[in-house]
């Protein structure tokens, strides 16, 4: 018999009758045949009106990850039982389970956790038994058993290594949206959704900021090659297919644009050319665990130079804070910064072969007089920083002239 993973997001579960609505999806996959394992998500904002809660007490969470991920771990709690019940009620044998029930073992990062095994003998012997487990997504345990979370967005990571180790047939997202579209349909009205998308590209896209799926569960997807889909929770349609390259696949040039709000950057200005400069500037910033993405060092005109970097915006603060100490002791002239930028990234297997796109990209920027902060480049992606306000009008034009509203044929 084949087995299928259906992960449900907030928005799918945000009531009572959206459960309902649910119910009806599980219903109808049992009926064509399959065994069926749920996965869900927290009811509708609760998780941001818990971490909203937890900012009210500590806004860096610094005292208490541990604690933020009890806190945060029981709104997927709610709707488990919730749709259990209603499972029930509809005579579908079904028992909902935390992610410490469902045997899912994490490292302990709290608020950030990452799968390291799942216990899958207690889950396996009940589905034998005709029982549809349904998950919290975004949970687990570590060694001690705290309980952990796998960050934002996390029950789509939740959804594909369960897939992964019951060896589903395959793992289906559903969500809010159709698909995987070339940009956010909410920012963009003409954006298209994809029948199929290749992991690399979709692992682009996660990354820099398309938010319908967590970045781990396309790494760990790929990884283990679960057929992966995500789709309509009100919807009939097939959504997209997340595959493997393959020769046959027609390749587009572009395949997507992500962008992300979540951005500042910070300038040391008036730095020596010297050896051990960058490692003096980034050492604390690391050292404060604050991510750092992308690295701009102008090359010296008057043996002094300017150093750029960019930081998650919930960090801004406080690189802005260690950045002032470092100037001092490294004799710089100044410390800027801009917590009112955001990076937009255009994404595509296709451009391995095709020269020209950043230029192209630039030029359509330059026509609606949007001036670029900073460029980083890789194989099949370009991303660059930009001014905020600026976002929208970026993707919506570059979304128009790379044609990514009509189908390549
Ligand atoms: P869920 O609660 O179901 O996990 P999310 O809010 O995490 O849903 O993800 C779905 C949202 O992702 C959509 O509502 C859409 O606004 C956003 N999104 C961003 N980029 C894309 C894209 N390229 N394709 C589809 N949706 C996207
Ligand atoms: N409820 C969590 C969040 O809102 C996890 C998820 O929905 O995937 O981030
Ligand atoms: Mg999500």
């Amino acid at each position: 018999m084949s087995l299928f993973v259906q992960k449900f997001g907030g928005t799918s579960v945000a009531s009572i009758s959206h459960i309902e609505n649910v119910v009806r999806k599980v219903i109808s996959a049992r009926d064509e045949g399959h065994d069926v394992v749920v996965v869900v998500s927290a009811m509708g904002d609760e998780t941001d009106r818990l971490v909203a809660l937890a900012n009210e007490v500590d806004h860096q969470h610094i005292s208490g990850r541990r604690e933020m991920d009890v806190l945060l771990s029981t709104g997927e709690q709610i709707t488990i039982s919730l749709l259990a019940m209603m499972l029930l009620k509809h005579g579908v044998k079904a028992q909902s389970y935390t992610g410490r029930q469902a045997g899912i073992l994490t490292d302990d990062g709290h608020t950030k956790a990452r799968i390291l095994d799942i216990d899958t003998a207690h889950l396996k012997a009940r589905i034998e038994e005709g029982v549809v487990p349904v998950v919290a997504g975004f949970q687990g345990t570590d060694d001690d058993g705290n309980i952990t979370t796998l960050g934002r967005g996390g029950s789509d990571t939740t959804a594909v290594a369960l897939a992964a180790v019951l060896d589903a047939d395959e793992c289906r997202i559903y969500t809010d949206v159709k698909g995987v579209f070339t940009t956010d349909p909410r920012v963009v009205e003409g954006a298209r959704c994809l029948k199929e998308v290749t992991f690399e590209e979709m692992l682009e896209l996660a990354s820099l900021g398309s938010r319908v799926l967590h970045t781990r569960a396309v790494e760990l997807a790929s990884k283990y090659e679960v057929p992966l889909r995500v789709l309509s929770s009100f919807e009939d349609a097939p959504g997209t297919l997340i595959t493997r390259e393959d020769e046959s696949m027609e390749q587009p040039i572009i395949s997507g644009i992500a962008f992300t709000r979540d951005e500042a950057k910070l300038t040391v200005l008036g730095v020596k050319d010297v050896p051990g400069i960058a490692s003096a500037i980034l050492g604390p910033i690391s050292k404060a665990n604050i991510e750092v993405d992308m690295i701009v060092q102008n090359v010296a005109a008057d043996q002094s130079t300017d150093f750029t970097f960019t930081v998650r915006r919930e960090d801004y603060d406080q690189a802005l804070e260690i950045l002032e100490k470092v100037a001092k002791n490294i004799d710089a002239r100044e410390v800027a910064g801009d917590n009112k930028i955001a990076k937009l990234s255009m994404v595509g297997v296709g451009m391995r072969s095709h020269a020209g796109v950043a230029s192209r990209m630039f030029e359509v920027l330059a026509n609606e007089s949007i001036n670029i902060l900073m460029i980083s480049t890789s194989e099949i992606k370009i991303s660059v920083v930009v001014a905020e306000k600026y976002l929208e009008l970026a993707a919506r034009a570059l979304h128009s002239a790379f044609d990514l509203s009509e189908e390549v044929s």
